[in-house]
């Protein structure tokens, strides 16, 4: 257990299809290291405090996770894996059902009385490290809400319809993010349901949905803090970022 009245669950997102990946075989289960992409952030879930981790896989691909990965290589924190859902959101929704059922379930006496955080994580980034989770985790108590990312190298610009340059923020203030993103659990299960509840006519307003956080700023009046995460916490979503990743995996000596 992470601490004395408190419990921390993972929620592994591994529900994508890879299609920027011109792949088969989607992303997170692509080796990496004779090993597939999504292993190494449930390694270091395994070795660190996190008490939980619920993890979403594709439709159809739930058997094959469980027997390929978890078993195989002993992911004892691993409560539930479910199916996910057609937009990140919709996987990230059935991870927090997930995670409801076992704090509510024969198991899960660890309810009240008891602050609980939830780490959201894309199963794509293999480089999460456990200081990333402990600086989220410290952060996360103070704030409820923070999201791990880093400052942009590049300058960035906002585009209009047609490719043309409409904006260009300073690039001091922008932040490439990554995940974890970590929310205390009923903050962010509010969030989530309003989205789920509004989740028509936002699409018909022309809103989409890419992170967690966005979720919290769209219905929560709450902060969100940026946690320092590192240039080498990749997603793996193209094929040249596996050719990076191998890189980083050979010098992390794992
Ligand atoms: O699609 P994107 O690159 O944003 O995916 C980030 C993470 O979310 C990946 O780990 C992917 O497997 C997961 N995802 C998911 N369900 C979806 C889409 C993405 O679990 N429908």
């Amino acid at each position: 257990m992470s601490g004395k009245n408190i419990r921390k669950a993972a929620i592994v997102l591994a529900a994508g299809q890879g299609r920027r990946m011109n792949s088969h075989i989607a992303k997170q289960y692509l080796e990496l290291g004779g090993k597939p992409v999504l292993f190494y952030s449930l390694e270091t879930f395994q070795k660190s405090d996190i008490d939980d981790v619920i993890l979403v896989a594709g439709v159809g691909d739930v058997d094959f996770v469980r027997i390929s990965i978890v078993e195989k290589y002993h992911f004892t924190k691993v409560r539930d894996i479910v199916a996910g859902g057609k937009e990140r959101y919709h996987s990230v929704w059935q991870g927090l059902c997930a995670l409801k059922k076992w704090y509510e379930g024969d198991n899960g006496h660890m309810g009240q009385g008891v602050e609980r955080y939830v780490f959201i994580h894309d199963g794509a980034r293999p480089f999460l490290t456990e200081r990333m989770l402990e600086d989220a985790a410290q952060c996360v108590r103070k704030e409820k809400a923070c999201v791990v990312g880093m400052p942009v190298k590049d300058t960035i610009k906002i585009a209009d319809g047609e490719e043309y340059i409409a904006d260009t923020p300073p690039r001091s203030l922008v932040w490439m993010m990554q995940t974890p993103q970590v929310f205390t659990y009923e903050l962010i299960r509010h969030a989530y349901q309003k989205l789920i509840e509004e989740e028509e006519g936002l699409l018909a307003a022309g809103v989409r949905v890419t992170d967690d956080a966005g979720v919290v700023e769209l219905f929560e009046n709450q902060k969100v803090k940026l946690v320092r995460g590192s240039y080498e916490n990749i997603k793996i979503t193209t094929p040249e970022d596996l050719v990076i990743a191998e890189a980083f995996l050979s010098l992390s000596g794992r």
